[in-house]
C-alpha cells in the first residue's frame, strides 16, 4: 500500500509524457482512480497524493466507502454495469456515472437525482468492438440513445465511454479508441443539441497511451495506481 504514492507520480509522469508525445494539453485529461477492490484506507493515500477523482464498479462496496471517506470531498465516478434497482444510490451519491447503455436506466437516473445537486454527469457506454459478451450499446444506436439522454432534465450528457478488447500493440491499442473519438465527432456534427459533448472516458492501466493518443479526456486507471486488486474477483 506504501506504494500507491510512488505509483502515483509514475502513473502521472507517463500521463505527462504521453501528452506530451501527442501534443495534448494536460490539464484536459482526468486521472479517474478506479478504486474498486481497494480498502479505503488505500483511497485516503490517494488522497494525499491529490487524487480527487474515484471510479467504483460495485455499489454496496462503494457506499461503504463513500460513508468511510465522509470527511473528504472527492468525486464518485460509476463505472459498473448498473441494475435498476441501484439507480436511485447511484442517483444520490455519485457525480458521474459512465455506464449508461439504456434508456430506461438514464430515465431513472434522472428521475431520482436530488434536486439539491447539480445534473448527474453521463457517458455513453458503447460496444466498440462489437464483442457479443461485452457491455455498452452498438455505435450505430448511439445517437438515437444521445438524443433522448439529451431530453432528461435531470442528466448532463457528456460523451462517450469504451472498454475494448486487450491488445498488446500500441498500433492495435489505438484503433478502438479512434473509433470512439471519430464516433463522439459524428455525434457531435449531427445535432446541435449534441455540440457541447466533451468527453472520451477511455484508457486503462495497459494502453492509457494510446487512449491519450486518440484524444481520451478522461483515463481510468486501477491496478497501476493501486497494485492488484484484493477484495473482489474484478
Ligand atoms: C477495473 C476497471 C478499470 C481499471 O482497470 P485497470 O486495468 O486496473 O487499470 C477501468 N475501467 C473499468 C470500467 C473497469 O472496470
Amino acid at each position: 500500500m506504501t506504494n500507491i504514492l510512488d505509483n502515483i507520480k509514475q502513473v502521472s509522469t507517463s500521463l505527462q509524457q504521453s501528452a506530451q508525445q501527442f501534443h495534448r494539453s494536460v490539464d484536459a485529461i482526468m486521472l479517474l482512480a478506479v478504486s474498486k477492490g481497494q480498502s479505503s484506507q488505500a483511497l485516503r493515500l490517494a488522497w494525499q497524493a491529490n487524487i480527487r477523482n474515484f471510479g467504483e464498479n460495485y455499489l454496496q462496496e462503494a457506499l461503504e466507502k463513500i460513508a468511510a471517506l465522509d470527511d473528504l470531498d472527492p468525486c464518485w465516478h460509476f463505472i459498473g454495469p448498473i441494475q435498476s434497482n441501484k439507480t436511485q444510490d447511484i442517483a444520490q451519491h455519485f457525480s458521474w456515472v459512465h455506464s449508461i447503455e439504456r434508456l430506461k436506466i438514464a430515465r431513472r437516473l434522472s428521475q431520482q437525482r436530488p434536486a439539491h445537486l447539480p445534473p448527474l454527469n453521463v457517458c455513453i457506454q458503447v460496444n466498440i468492438d462489437r464483442e457479443t459478451s461485452k457491455s455498452g450499446i452498438d455505435p450505430e444506436h448511439c445517437l438515437e440513445l444521445a438524443l433522448a439522454i439529451d431530453e432528461l432534465p435531470r442528466l448532463k450528457l457528456r460523451g462517450l465511454m469504451v472498454i475494448p478488447q486487450q491488445r498488446d500493440q500500441l498500433d492495435e491499442q489505438r484503433r478502438p479508441y479512434r473509433r470512439a473519438a471519430e464516433l463522439l465527432d459524428s455525434l457531435k456534427k449531427s445535432s446541435a443539441a449534441l455540440s457541447s459533448l466533451d468527453t472520451l472516458s477511455m484508457g486503462m492501466s495497459g494502453d492509457m497511451q494510446a487512449a491519450i493518443a486518440e484524444g481520451a479526456t478522461i483515463i481510468r486507471v486501477g491496478t497501476a495506481i493501486f497494485g492488484p486488486r484484493t477484495q473482489t474477483k474484478l
